[in-house]
């Protein structure tokens, strides 16, 4: 068996985090109107996509009612729908459309996973639950190694990127701080060369308000093109 999928397994199995165990499992219990008739996953979300991808996504954690629900990372949300109809026009996706894990969705040279796989209460794991979390990054981190770009949604998912760096990798410079589009250069073990691309969150909240837009999110994937082009590996 892939060890990404030995990884995966793992993940699905994981109970190390008591209050994330029984949120994941009440909200699956009480559903939201609009799916009442589903049955929700109610478990870990693994990541998903390409395992030679050169383009790494990285959230939070999975939406209560969208990935805690279908099972797939970013897939049941408003979130999800601005993330891959995004991937879809840069290429990365091979369709707008992201409801659910049978919906023939491929991912070409990107995968998508989160810094926590659990849906947390108000989407704020605590920084207890992000630790006890890390070492499944770190894990696929290490197995996803034709990476060369990863693109962090949010403040909490760059910020855990960056622990994962401090923990083992090297910076070429110093540590760029958060804002859209922002670039940090960094080496992870064994002299893998890396590109954090700072991303605003595709969350309800910002793209209600005009904070990220499609332009915006258009603009992270094109720079992701360029930096995988410089790297001298051909674009799939
Ligand atoms: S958040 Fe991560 S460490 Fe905690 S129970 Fe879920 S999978 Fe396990």
């Amino acid at each position: 068996m892939p060890a990404l999928e030995i990884l995966n397994r793992k993940i699905v199995a994981c109970h190390k985090c008591p209050r994330l165990v029984e949120y994941r499992a009440q909200i699956a219990r009480v559903k939201r109107r609009a799916y009442r008739d589903s049955e929700y996953w109610a478990k870990p979300v693994p990541g998903f996509g390409d395992p030679n991808a050169r383009l790494l996504l990285i959230g939070l954690a999975p939406g209560a009612h969208g990935s805690n629900r279908t099972g797939r990372v970013f897939t049941g949300d408003g979130s999800g729908e601005w993330l891959y109809r995004a991937l879809h026009r840069a290429g990365f996706a091979s369709q707008p459309h992201a409801t659910g894990r049978d919906d023939g969705l491929r991912l070409d040279d990107a995968f998508i996973t989160a810094a926590v796989r659990c849906a947390p209460p108000g989407n704020k794991p605590t920084p207890g639950e992000r630790e006890r979390c890390l070492p499944y990054l770190v894990e696929e981190f290490a197995l996803l190694a034709q990476a060369r770009v990863v693109v962090t949604l949010g403040r909490i998912a760059d910020d855990t990127v960056h622990a994962l760096v401090k923990a083992g990798g090297a910076y070429h410079g110093p540590r760029i701080p958060f804002a859209h589009l922002s670039e940090t250069a960094v080496e992870l073990p064994r002299g893998r060369p890396l590109t954090i691309l700072a991303s605003y969150h595709p969350s309800r909240q910002n793209t209600n308000t005009g904070v990220l837009t499609e332009p915006m999110l258009d603009a992270v994937f094109a720079r992701t093109r360029s930096l995988i082009a410089a790297e001298g590996i051909p674009v799939a």
